[in-house]
């Protein structure tokens, strides 16, 4: 759903510096004399020099393309050598899926976690079975190598072709957060190259500090070069239903209903159309209309329509040894006679599990085709405090957006009483908040600001400090100093732009 975003901004020239630096030829023997079982490049710095925002140009001077661990550490611990002689700063890259530059490293060393490939996959079972995993590791490559043991980790992203220290570094947020937290609440120990270039193994129980710091820290405090992922057991295949509403409180009412039942769905997010031609026949290439006829006689132009989405989880076999008219169709059926959705509307489908996971690679390799990938993403993501939702909701779905112009905008809340609050990680002080994501729209930010809506960005972007103070509030005291624990001379994650390499 997120990757069916085409932007239409135009290259922000304030942001692109396209210019070849010259390296200082000292700085280049230094970093060229290292001992390393990888590699670092000088030239084809053009695909580390932007992301997937493609909002910002900054080329890096050098791309290290580590082969172990001790790679990552030698060249952190150069720079830290070199202090402030150099300008150099460090950022780790998985796929670059960033949308603000956070992964860039203007005219310092860009880190190409991909090919970090050791440790390889290795999976164990067990009562609390886990997978451990290289820290540029994808997400999807994990799926794949899980499923082989009937088993899965359980809190996702909604595209898969993300990297294990990319979306640590943030959170990790889908459709199952409110039953798992994010992924950074399923992390078992982390290994992580401080910006000191020490190799340290934390835990909630071993450097715990460091530990809780990483996770949703935006890079800030060290390099995940290995991550300990719980898993549960994987389903064979998952009922998939979409259903729409008109009213935005029975929509989100229905959704809080969801998230806070016990067995309801695995999954449930929801999304919003604004004046959609055709969109039910749309869904038919995919899903099945309950009421056929009803589905037909809608009409989804000039209305702004509220889809909730939701998934339950089961497996073939139960299926098999049940009749299968009762499962899961029992089961669903009881919950969704709970909602107040518009009931022509219903549809659904029955696909693999690895098939729903996997959802935006199909949307991905279409718009790839149609050259709209590569264009850039203006993309806006907020936490919004429960309390305010529907005065946000009001004003933004009735006066702001008054066209599809945005494609499609994802809106669902979750549970943060079950996530974990020692992370890095900044939202809402509310116990339900909602995730909120649609192209950029400053109009959205400068109302929020006005009416005292408290938000908070996710994959955050500022370009001051006080901006990031004001983000972290109470707790800007516990990052800084965290970043001066860690990371003193601030070399890491220069992208985010919260502080500045002492020169
Ligand atoms: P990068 O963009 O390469 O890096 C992100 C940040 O992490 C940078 O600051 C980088 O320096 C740092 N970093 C990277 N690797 C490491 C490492 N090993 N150690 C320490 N720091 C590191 N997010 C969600 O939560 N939920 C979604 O449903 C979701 N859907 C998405 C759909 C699409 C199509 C896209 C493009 C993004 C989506 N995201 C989603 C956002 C995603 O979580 C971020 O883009 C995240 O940055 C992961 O991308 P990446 O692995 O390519 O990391």
């Amino acid at each position: 759903v997120l990757s069916c975003i085409p932007g239409r901004t135009n290259l922000c020239s304030n942001h692109s510096v396209t210019t070849p630096i010259d390296l200082p030829p000292d700085i280049r023997s230094s970093l060229d004399s290292l001992d390393l079982e990888g590699y670092i490049s000088f030239n084809d710095v053009h695909n580390a020099s932007k992301d997937f925002g493609n909002r910002y140009q900054l080329p890096p001077l050098a791309i290290l393309h580590p082969r172990s661990v001790s790679d990552i550490s030698t060249m952190v611990r150069r720079i830290v050598h070199l202090g402030s002689t150099s300008n150099l700063t460090v950022a780790a890259r998985g796929h670059g899926h960033s949308l603000q530059g956070q992964a860039l490293a203007h005219q310092g060393v860009v880190i190409n976690m991909e090919s970090l490939r050791s440790p390889d996959i290795k999976i164990h079972k067990g009562k609390q079975p886990y997978v451990d995993v290289s820290g540029g590791e994808s997400w999807i490559n994990i799926l794949r190598e899980t499923l082989k043991y009937g088993l899965s980790p359980k809190s996702w992203t909604d595209y898969l072709h993300l990297t294990v220290g990319g979306t640590l570094s943030n959170a990790g947020i889908s459709g199952q957060a409110f039953k798992y937290g994010p992924q950074i609440n399923n992390v078992c120990q982390l290994e992580i190259v401080t910006g000191k270039g020490e190799v340290m193994t934390c835990s909630e129980k071993q450097n715990s500090e460091l530990f809780y710091s990483v996770l949703g820290g935006l890079g800030q405090f060290g390099i995940i070069t290995r991550a300990r992922i719980a898993l549960g057991p994987a389903p064979h295949m998952v009922k998939w239903i979409r259903v729409l509403y008109s009213d935005f409180s029975a929509f989100s009412r229905d959704q809080e209903h969801l998230i806070t039942k016990k067995n309801g769905f695995d999954y449930v997010e929801g999304f919003v159309t604004v004046n959609r031609t055709d969109l039910l026949d749309n869904w038919r290439s995919s899903f099945s209309p309950n009421d056929s006829i009803g589905a037909s006689q809608f009409k989804s132009e000039g209305k702004t329509l509220y889809c909730l989405e939701i998934v339950k989880y089961f497996n073939t076999e139960e299926v098999n040894s049940v009749p299968q008219e009762r499962f899961p169709l029992q089961e669903t059926e009881k919950l969704l006679s709970e909602l107040s959705y518009i009931p022509s509307t219903l549809f659904s489908s029955e696909v693999p599990y690895i098939e729903f996971l996997d959802r935006v690679h199909i949307a991905e390799i279409k718009l790839r085709a149609k050259g709209l990938w590569e264009v850039p993403h203006p993309w806006l993501n907020l936490l919004i405090p429960k309390s305010s939702i529907f005065e946000f909701a009001t004003e933004v779905f009735n006066n702001i957006l008054t066209s599809n112009n945005n494609g499609p905008i994802l809106i669902y809340p979750v549970n943060q009483s079950k996530w974990n609050k020692h992370t890095s990680l900044i939202t809402p002080d509310e116990d339900i908040f909602y995730l909120y994501l649609l192209r950029q729209n400053q109009r959205v930010l400068n109302f929020c600001s006005a009416t005292n809506i408290n938000v908070k960005q996710y994959l955050p972007h500022y370009e001051t400090q006080r901006e990031w103070r004001s983000h972290f509030g109470n707790r800007w005291e516990t990052f800084a100093k965290r970043k001066h624990t860690y990371d003193p001379l601030a070399i890491l994650a220069p992208g985010h732009r919260i502080f500045q390499k002492a020169t």
